[in-house]
């Protein structure tokens, strides 16, 4: 029996490399008609790490004994390169293993719903796609991520009134490309305080006559706009100084202590209600609304195994306090494996940026020795299971520095590539406590 990998993510195909590897049979069921679906809704988006973080070992491996070249270690890649330049040419190399338009809909034992407990670690998993058809699995890797199940934009976590009856962007909108004219012109709200939101407010700042308005929940954006040279994160503090500039020159208008509410269609536009916990209301009258507040896993389909989720995040309980965003980035998450993301259900691990459940913290690298260490341990390698290694420095994994020279290199040099980027970059240094989110 095959083990079943749940979508063709960055995280997934790792999986699958690491499994074609081991020669360990495996299908590999993709709920879109294309490799890296999620990846490919925000493919206009510059990531903030190299390639040489962005590429799984077995993967590097497999591809290289096809004859592939690997892209400038130091290039960081948009979504869209990533699939074109990685993904798609290592998607190829599993052929039919692939199963695009197979949306997992449901998982289970077979004969057994969760209460059953005696013989149930032998009983094959059991998969349903959203057609109805089934099939058997030794077990489940599941890398389905959260992009398909973003936050709503209602501050207590519950959508806000009305939410449902106006129409929001959840993802991020390619607002210089494909969906500049929904927007230029028209008066934009962007909720929330994420690298998603000051991306989506940058990109927004370079239309003309088009009024832009930020709302965040907290008292001041501070912690949105980072550390500036000292983040942590220093490709978050590039953005966040940008984006101060733009509030304190006036060109994006920022409301604090912004609570959604209510959303109303009306005939001016859509007026969206903040009410806060004291019961004191502001609105704002804007076209479109992007939110960006973040996504959480849907872990309704695993419904009928025994999972042991964290009460906060989402994530396995063991893994939680090492993702914390309280205590860690991106940078700062120490490496883990399958020890971590081990469910009392055995054979079912959740992997890549859906192990991580709400936390912002994800980055592909742990993922990907995530999926090495899972496949070992499926393999019974229980030895190369538990070696759990990455090699994150702290700062040098999301480079402004970095981010900046190749703003000036794409801008100066489109279409030549290699060269300029060799030169090891200065990295700053700031403790984890002060940095919060992460590249997501
Ligand atoms: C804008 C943005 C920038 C980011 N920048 C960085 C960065 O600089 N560096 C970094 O390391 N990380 C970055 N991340 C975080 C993270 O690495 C990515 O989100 C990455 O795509 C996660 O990979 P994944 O394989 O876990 O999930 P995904 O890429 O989300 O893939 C999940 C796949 O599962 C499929 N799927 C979903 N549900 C089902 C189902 N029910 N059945 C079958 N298939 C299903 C989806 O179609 C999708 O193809 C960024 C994320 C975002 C959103």
């Amino acid at each position: 029996m095959p083990v079943v990998v749940i979508g063709a993510g960055p995280v997934g195909l790792a999986a699958a490399a690491h499994l074609a590897e081991r020669g360990i049979d495996f299908t590999l069921l993709e709920a879109g008609d294309r490799v890296a679906a999620s990846v490919a809704q925000w493919g206009h988006v510059r990531v903030f790490s190299p390639w040489k973080y962005n590429v799984d070992a077995a993967a590097r491996r497999l591809l290289e004994a096809d004859g592939w070249m690997a892209p400038d270690a130091d290039w960081l890649p948009t979504g869209a390169e990533l699939i074109d330049d990685y993904l798609a040419p290592l998607a190829k190399l599993f052929g039919g293993k692939i199963r695009f338009g197979a949306k997992v809909s449901a998982i289970s034992r077979l004969g057994y719903d969760r209460v059953r407990t005696a013989g149930r670690e032998q009983a094959p998993f059991l998969i349903r796609l959203d057609d109805g058809t089934e099939l058997q699995a030794r077990a489940i890797i599941d890398a389905s991520g959260t992009y398909t199940s973003p936050n709503v934009l209602g501050a207590s976590g519950l959508p806000a009134h009305g939410e449902g009856e106006v129409f929001v962007d959840h993802t991020l909108p390619d607002v210089l490309g494909a969906d500049r004219d929904r927007f230029e012109g028209k008066r934009v709200l962007v909720v929330g305080a994420g690298h998603s939101a000051a991306t989506t407010l940058l990109a927004l700042a370079e239309l003309d006559d088009t009024p832009i308005t930020w709302a965040i929940r907290a008292g001041n954006a501070t912690r949105a706009y980072g550390g500036g040279d000292a983040d942590a994160l220093p490709a978050r503090g590039a953005l966040g100084t940008r984006l101060r500039a733009h509030v304190e020159s006036g060109r994006i208008r920022l409301l604090t202590g912004f609570f959604t509410h209510r959303i109303n269609a009306t005939g001016q536009g859509v007026e969206v209600v903040s009410r806060d916990p004291s019961g004191h209301e502001q609105s704002v009258t804007v076209d479109r609304i992007v939110s960006a507040t973040g996504y959480r896993p849907d872990h309704s389909i695993a419904a009928e195994l025994r999972l042991d989720l964290d009460p906060v995040l989402g994530s396995t309980r063991t893994l939680a306090p090492l993702i914390d965003p309280n205590q860690h980035s991106c940078g700062t998450v120490p490496a883990h494996g399958a020890d971590e993301l081990a469910h009392p259900e055995p054979g079912y691990y959740a992997v890549g940026v859906k192990s991580y459940g709400r936390a912002p913290t994800f980055l592909m690298a742990t993922g990907y020795e995530q999926v090495r260490s899972v496949v070992a341990a499926l393999a019974g390698d229980w030895q190369a299971a538990r070696d759990v290694q990455l090699d994150l420095p702290e700062t040098g994994v999301c480079s402004s520095n970095l981010a900046e020279a190749q703003e000036q290199r794409v801008g100066l040099a489109t279409g030549i590539s290699g060269g300029l980027l060799s030169a090891s970059l200065p990295l700053a240094t700031v403790s984890a406590a002060e940095s919060g989110g992460c590249c997501g």
